[in-house]
């Protein structure tokens, strides 16, 4: 089942935008450009994650955020504020209200996606099990589909495994036998050197286009999924 999405927003343009990408990503979306609206739905159908602005028309997304908060059979749904203003004060009122996370205005699609995976992770993690995602790479474990900046990447089935193998441990360097004994399912003796060409093939896939390489090649001892610019955005 997709995981469904309440989001408020009541910028037209911006509402359109995230929604058509978050579908995308194969999620179920439901919105409201008001607060009263918000609530509303909120009544009809439970979400499993709530996206809302901060400054909303009728009823604002922190006083949405705190009515959640307040309702038993709505506290535990996790909700990220949207918003236009950046100040330290304000990320801690929205924390306050009971907020998860909190995105300030302009962000890119993908860095929201990459908010709601993080977050459906820690509350709901059966659901997110469904997706895999590193910087602006997505894979679909359902579907087995892969995205890198919402374009398709077409892998083969060992690259695949691979590839999530890697997602599910980034950072973490692993030697070609690790790889080996991680990602192919073979009793078959494989010589190690197989992993360069898979690598190799994954690599090319990925960085379509002259995207950033992801994959740290480590002298003398293997690979690691590792990106300076990822990293500095997780980390902020
Ligand atoms: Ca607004």
């Amino acid at each position: 089942m997709k995981p469904l999405i309440l989001l408020v927003e009541d910028e037209e343009a911006l509402l359109t935008v995230l929604r058509y990408n978050l579908e995308r990503e194969g999620f179920e979306v439901m919105t409201a450009t008001n607060g009263e609206e918000g609530l509303m739905l909120l009544d009809e159908r439970r979400p499993d994650i709530m996206l809302l602005d901060w400054m909303l028309p009728l009823v604002s997304g922190i006083e949405i955020c705190r009515q959640v908060r307040r309702k038993p059979e709505t506290r535990d749904i996790p909700v990220i504020m949207l918003t236009a203003r950046g100040e330290e004060g304000d990320k801690i009122r929205a924390l306050n209200s009971g907020a998860d996370d909190y995105i300030t205005k302009p962000f890119s699609p993908s860095e929201l996606i990459a908010r709601v995976q993080a977050v459906l992770r820690r509350s709901r993690p059966a659901l997110a099990a469904e997706a895999l995602t590193y910087g602006d790479i997505v894979m679909d474990l359902a579907a087995h589909r892969v995205f890198r900046a919402n374009k398709p990447v077409h892998l083969r089935p060992t690259e695949f495994r691979l590839l999530r193998f890697l997602i599910e441990h980034p950072g973490r360097v692993f030697s070609r036998e690790q790889l080996l004994n991680a990602v192919w399912t073979h009793d078959t003796y494989i010589e190690p050197r197989t992993v360069d060409v898979h690598i190799r093939r994954l690599r090319k896939a990925l960085n379509v286009g002259g995207k950033e390489d992801v994959i740290r090649t480590v002298r003398a001892t293997g690979y690691s999924l590792e990106s300076d610019g990822f990293a500095a955005a997780e980390a902020s």
